[in-house]
């Protein structure tokens, strides 16, 4: 039996979940679409959860323990809406990919199980045999350098005033193109993961050096995900990086609110935890905010609108880090539409990063031109402050660049080369673009390590020649 029908006690919140108090403006027919959030009971169209209350599906409990792990379940849920190749298909798929499946109940409910081949949820999280493309050789683990700028386990010291502390290596699923693919989620048939624990001692080390390193300022607590941390561990960490004088500013990172948004409608310790948090920051006046990571209009529904808005009354600034990803968000319009929902709700579309180079993600990746192009069409589409910089994580630990702000770029070549001088100075950052986006003679240039080496080595030599 595939549910775990909760107890009311679980349903901590359900009770006192605030409906849409702007539900009857949003509901006006002359309110343009992007204000109009889907509140149908959408999970029922899976058939083993036709019969799955909105309490239930609601409660993050149950969202966990039902969460698509692997092939069996997947068939069990999805199977009779699918023809059995989408199956053999996605289980290659799983067998050649650097992440493991784990898709929350949420988002299952919300892919197109008549069409997935072209939804842009299940392009996410789901991989298929038949998608893959042959790695760009650029393409690897831990590509942006995390580990070799990390002075403790999981913290990482790139930028000056600012680290990225990682409490946990778990999600409440796996996204295909994580870019820490190197140490996210469980081990795979490719990747052996790095072990990044939840554990104590681990984390004393890393505030350690935080209080070592008076310029830091600015902690991000990435991950993993912050859904995945216990209410007390919430707060043990807000409370010692508020305790040390130095930290300024601290960003919780978490795609829950994209993916299984019932948890701060219904697990009330978790939001509690974050608030006292976020309170206790503003009493110091230290500015604590959540970090959250929306790619597509589909992850956003009625539950969310609530979710958000709970956050918001509570004062809680949230922000939205976006990947662009090829036949996910890359059409002209997704991305407009996208930052207009968000904005909609209180959630300020921060950054759009274009697909870092990890290994496993080249049918996932864009041009840095079609980035480009892309900025051009969302800006001017909603206010200045909730439109996204669109920036690129440079390969070798160059942090993010403006994707404009290039020393050399050829779109012919698909060669980009970065300049970090308050990161990095003196250093050059390469990126490329996707093979398949290239002409054939290119592609061998890139494939030939000894060819691939000159076209690098000839651009670089012209750049530093300028400088
Ligand atoms: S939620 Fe973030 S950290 Fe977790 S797998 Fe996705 S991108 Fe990686």
């Amino acid at each position: 039996m595939e549910l775990n029908v909760v107890s009311a006690e679980q349903t901590t919140g359900i009770e006192d979940h605030i409906p849409n108090r702007l539900e009857p403006a949003q509901n006006d027919y002359f309110a343009p679409y992007w204000r109009k959030f889907r509140r149908d009971e959408f999970w029922r169209s899976i058939p083993s959860w036709h019969d799955v209350s909105e309490r239930v599906f609601l409660d993050a409990m149950w969202q966990e323990q039902n969460a698509v792990i692997n092939r069996e379940r997947l068939e069990r849920l999805v199977g009779p809406l699918v023809d059995p190749s989408f199956l053999d298909d996605a289980t290659e798929g799983m067998k050649r990919a650097p992440m493991a499946m784990r898709i929350s109940p949420y988002i299952i409910s919300l892919i197109n199980w008549a069409g997935p081949i072209s939804d842009p949820l299940r392009r996410q999280f789901l991989p298929l045999g038949s998608e893959i493309e042959e790695d760009h050789p650029l393409l690897g683990l831990d590509t942006l350098g995390e580990q070799s700028d990390s002075p403790v386990a999981g913290l990482t010291h790139r930028y000056r005033t600012k680290a990225l502390f990682l409490p946990t290596s778990t999600c409440p699923v796996y996204c295909r193109f994580c870019t820490r693919s190197y140490a996210v989620g469980t081990d795979t048939e490719e990747v052996a993961k790095v072990r990044l624990g939840a554990g104590r001692e681990r984390w004393k080390n890393a505030f350690d050096y935080v209080a070592e390193h008076p310029e830091l300022e600015d902690i991000v607590v990435s991950g993993g995900d912050a859904f995945r941390l216990k209410p007390d561990q919430l707060k043990t960490i807000g409370d010692a990086l508020l305790d040390l004088p130095n930290v300024r500013r601290i960003r919780f990172a978490t795609k829950g609110l994209a993916v299984q948004p019932m948890k701060i409608i219904t697990d009330r310790g978790w939001l509690n935890a974050l608030t006292a948090v976020s309170e206790r920051g503003r009493y110091l006046r230290k500015e604590v905010c959540l970090h959250t990571h929306f790619n597509h209009p589909n992850e956003i529904t009625g539950i969310t609108e609530d979710a958000a808005g709970l956050l918001f009354e509570r004062g809680i600034t949230v922000r939205n880090q976006a990947v662009l990803l090829r036949g996910v968000n890359d059409g002209d319009d997704c991305l407009v539409d996208l930052g207009r929902r968000l904005s909609t709700l209180n959630i300020h579309p921060y950054y759009t990063y274009l697909c870092d180079l990890v290994t496993g993600t080249e049918d996932l990746r864009t041009t840095i031109a079609r980035g480009i192009s892309l900025e051009k069409i969302v800006r001017g589409t909603t206010a200045g402050f909730n439109t996204p910089t669109f920036v690129v994580d440079t390969l070798g630990g160059g942090g993010k660049r403006d994707v404009h702000s290039f020393e050399y770029y050829d779109p012919d070549f698909g060669l980009a080369v970065y300049a970090a001088p308050s990161v990095k100075p003196g250093k050059f950052f390469i990126s490329g673009d996707p093979l398949r986006d290239l002409r054939q003679d290119v592609r061998d240039v890139w494939q030939n390590p000894a060819t691939r080496t000159e076209l690098i080595d000839n651009v670089l030599k012209n750049i530093c020649h300028h400088c």
